[in-house]
């Protein structure tokens, strides 16, 4: 597995790689891997002849007062991980080598379409300029065929699905399954912020989505209700940012169910905020 820190590097070895007639499949992360990042790359693995992982805790994604400094960065870990996982190459450069600057707060940014505006939006004001554009730095970097994103950050991949269609971009980008402990709980790099007691308050996120998919799947289909069926789970919870469901398109309410929407919620257990989306399809329909 080859180790790179400089873009000139990476592109170099990418781009020996499309002469070969080889097709690249990026997953980007900001490392701390769990089951769910494994589980893109073994997509990657499988849907493109290279494979190739970014490690980047990307500073324009977070606010001041978020969790930058104290997120895990377990790298020798990591690389073991992708080393059995078959990665082909990962690229794992400091903020300085991707912003030419110790914050890239003053280069240039994406601004992404209003699938970025509600919901974590509103949460978090700048964070989807952040992901897009490190996201779109990337993906010059590594010209990859595919991209691979979890639906795990549902609101993440619109935006993402958003500027690839909108800016005519390359890649194509692959959403993929949510992965999740035995018990429920979706895989999150920032789990491991919870103590005992609080990974068990934690579990009422899925539960939640559980609670609504059952009242989904039981022929209800006012939005108010099933809002209210989430909400009944969530009270181990110490703060709820929201847990909604929305057109699964735009992520605007909606009056009446009459396509498929998404359920969502953001929570904050202890000091950790934890997100967790399910899908609610026609195809449910009983
Ligand atoms: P992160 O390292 O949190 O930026 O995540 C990197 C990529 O892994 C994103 O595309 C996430 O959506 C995806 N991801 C994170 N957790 C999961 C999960 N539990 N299941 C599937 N994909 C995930």
């Amino acid at each position: 597995m080859k180790v790179f820190s400089t873009v000139a590097e990476t592109r170099h070895w990418c781009r020996q790689q499309l002469r070969e007639t080889h097709s690249i499949g990026f997953a980007p992360t900001m490392g701390a891997l769990h089951e769910g990042h494994l589980s893109l790359v073994r997509q990657a693995n499988e849907q493109c002849d290279r494979s190739v992982v970014s490690i980047f805790v990307n500073p324009t994604q977070f606010a001041p007062h978020e969790d930058l400094d104290q997120y895990p960065r377990p790298i020798e870990n990591d690389l073991a991980l992708l080393r059995q996982a078959g990665t082909d190459a990962v690229f794992l450069p400091s903020v300085q080598e991707m912003y030419l600057s110790d914050s890239g707060d003053e280069s240039t940014k994406v601004l992404p379409s209003s699938v970025a505006l509600p919901l974590e939006g509103v949460h978090r004001p700048d964070h989807f300029v952040g992901v897009a554009t490190v996201v779109m730095k990337l993906l010059q970097i590594v010209p990859a065929d595919r991209a691979f994103f979890g639906r795990k950050d549902f609101q993440q991949l619109c935006v993402i699905e958003h500027m690839a269609r909108d800016l005519s971009m390359a890649t194509e980008i692959v959403p993929c399954p949510i992965v999740r402990e035995e018990d429920g709980l979706a895989m999150s790099s920032r789990n491991r912020y919870l103590s005992t007691e609080e990974r068990k308050r934690a579990l009422c996120l899925s539960k939640a989505l559980q609670a609504v998919q059952q009242a989904f799947d039981a022929g209800q289909r006012d939005p108010s209700e099933l809002e209210l069926v989430m909400k009944d789970s969530l009270k181990p919870c110490d703060h709820l940012d929201y847990a909604v469901v929305v057109d699964r398109e735009s992520l605007l309410p909606v009056s009446k169910i009459t396509r498929s929407v998404v359920a969502l919620i953001a929570a904050r257990i202890g000091k950790t905020r934890l997100i967790d989306n399910c899908e609610l399809t026609l195809a449910n329909i009983v």
